[in-house]
């Protein structure tokens, strides 16, 4: 039986901290802000898995008052996902994201974001869908405070 989940997060852009997106690290003058990596990417997707299993959101697994993932890299949090599917009988079919960045250029570390969410979900990297666009300069994603993500999973369970 195919169950879909969907996923949606942002984080600040701020000085001082690196940019990780896809579980890649993005050359920028600015990072994203969080506990974690505040890998936007990653954190969407994660929630669109546990959400196709009808779980609770990331926060309640990995809560950003817990020291242990303070600066944590993101893929742990996919590899958990990944495991709670499989841990049901399950398998994750595919996931398809989008980044919503007005800068910098996300296209050329897409193929690479593919590759790493990939291995941490434990799948071939032809079952793994990110693109990005701008917010054509609209709204706070188009003044450059903060870089969104949304994503949906689909996760095959047994009945
Ligand atoms: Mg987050």
């Amino acid at each position: 039986m195919i169950h879909v989940g969907i996923g949606y997060d942002v984080h600040a852009l701020v000085e001082g901290r690196k940019l990780v997106l896809g579980c890649v690290e993005i050359p920028h003058e600015r990072g994203l802000d969080g506990h974690s990596d505040a890998d936007a990417l990653a954190h969407a997707i994660t929630d669109a898995v546990l959400g196709a299993i009808g779980e609770v959101d990331i926060g309640h697994f990995f809560p950003n008052t817990d020291p242990r993932w303070k600066g944590a890299p993101s893929r742990v949090f996919l590899e958990e996902s990944a495991r709670q599917v499989k841990a049901r009988g399950g398998r994750i079919v595919n996931i398809d994201a989008t980044l919503i960045a007005e800068r910098p250029k996300i296209f050329p570390h897409i193929g690479l974001m593919k590759e790493r969410v990939a291995a941490a979900l434990g799948l071939p990297v032809n079952k793994v869908g990110i693109k990005a666009t701008t917010n054509e300069r609209m709204g706070f994603l188009g003044r450059e405070e903060g870089i969104a993500a949304m994503a949906v999973a689909s996760v095959d369970l047994p009945e």
